[in-house]
């Protein structure tokens, strides 16, 4: 390096003045970032931003994580909880509202802030961390709820706690018998791969059934970091899954989708869910109709391996539930049913016996 010339190492932006400094947004922009800043938290690691080109105003990753005054619109049917956790919380930190599982929110913290978030009202840097009683107290209520079989670690992002306190998490869960699925949703692995040391994967060894839930939305998150990040859980005897959220200018087209889903699979992430957007405040820009994502996955069945077909769900409003969209192949007639191919799209009669 030569004499005099700093080696700056590269920092979250956290920000909207950094955004411009780092060119991701025009100096004339600022000032109304900073109002969509004081509403919803901002960071954009330095892992995404080696992922992002500037020069590109359509960037797909940019679009996640850069901020818009759009933000500052919240049309009518935009909720502030838009998947009703509130009212499902038993203790602080719990969400139950299936029979068999429950959700364990340790923080609300992430390493990036997706704009789409749906939980973009609670979520931020200095949000919400378990004390040690409070984390006890969730730990308990699974203790004694015998039909919850699997907790399921979210937030915020469990992998933002040190390896110290996930590993104590782990080891507390692992300890109850009637738990025998421990899964964690995370976007460490492809937003912030650095941090998935040994200790950390070593974290989350368990005698349990363990499944790491990872979110992505573009090809281009599996980087060569991202996919060692994920080769490190695996080792550790995680299995991968990933989950996905259809949005309007990141994955809206055929192409991004099968291109995305392939670069799950060579990651050896199974695709689990695509998310239909929830109607989170200021999110609208995002949204891509229902008709529009079963178009989009229909011309995907046939296309690429069955392996990448993932479920794709809305979270209804209220608690009711996540229910799978279709695509549907099948129509019901009198004597039987029509069901379409694959690969030619053509309608098949197929009467029941
Ligand atoms: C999404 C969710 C789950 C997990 O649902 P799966 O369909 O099993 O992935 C569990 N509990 C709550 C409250 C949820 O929102
Ligand atoms: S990582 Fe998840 S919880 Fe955090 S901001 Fe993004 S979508 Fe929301």
């Amino acid at each position: 390096m030569p004499d005099g010339v700093p080696h700056l190492k590269p920092r979250t932006l956290r920000d909207p003045a950094a955004l411009v400094e780092a060119g991701l947004a025009p100096p004339e922009a600022a000032a109304g970032l900073e109002r969509v800043a004081e509403h919803f938290a901002m960071a954009i690691t330095p892992a995404v931003q080696a992922l992002i080109d500037p020069a590109d105003p359509l960037d797909p990753i940019a679009r996640q994580y850069v901020p818009d005054v759009a933000e500052l619109v919240t049309l009518p049917d935009e909720r502030s909880d838009p998947t009703s956790d509130a009212p499902f919380t038993p203790v602080k930190g719990v969400v139950h509202r299936y029979p068999d599982r429950a959700l364990l929110k340790p923080l609300l913290a992430c390493p990036v802030y997706c704009r789409f978030c749906f939980r973009r009202e609670v979520v931020g840097p200095d949000g919400g961390l378990l004390s040690e009683a409070e984390l006890d107290a969730a730990i308990d209520w699974f203790a004694a709820t015998p039909q919850v079989r699997e907790a399921i670690l979210t937030g915020g992002d469990p992998l933002m706690l040190s390896a110290r306190r996930l590993e104590h998490i782990i080891r507390r869960l692992s300890a109850i018998p009637h738990l025998d699925i421990i899964r964690i949703h995370s976007r460490v692995p492809v937003a912030a791969p650095e941090r998935v040391s040994d200790a950390l994967a070593a974290a989350l060894s368990t005698d349990k059934a363990m499944f790491l839930c990872v979110h992505a939305n573009h090809a281009r998150e599996f980087s060569p970091m991202a996919r060692e990040a994920l080769r490190r859980l695996q080792h550790a005897g995680v299995t991968l899954l990933g989950q996905s959220v259809l949005l309007r200018g990141v994955n809206d087209s055929a192409q991004a989708l099968e291109d995305l889903f392939r670069a799950m699979l060579a990651a050896q992430v199974k695709p689990y869910y695509l998310h239909q957007l929830d109607r989170a405040p200021g999110t609208a820009r995002f949204e891509v109709p229902i008709t529009e994502g079963r178009a989009l996955l229909r011309q995907l069945r046939g296309r690429l391996s069955g392996l990448a077909w993932p479920t794709y769900v809305l979270d209804l409003p209220n608690g009711a539930g996540k229910a799978p969209l279709g695509p549907d192949f099948t129509q019901a007639e009198s004597d039987g049913w029509t069901v379409k191919g694959p690969l030619d799209h053509r309608d098949y009669p197929y009467p029941e016996r």
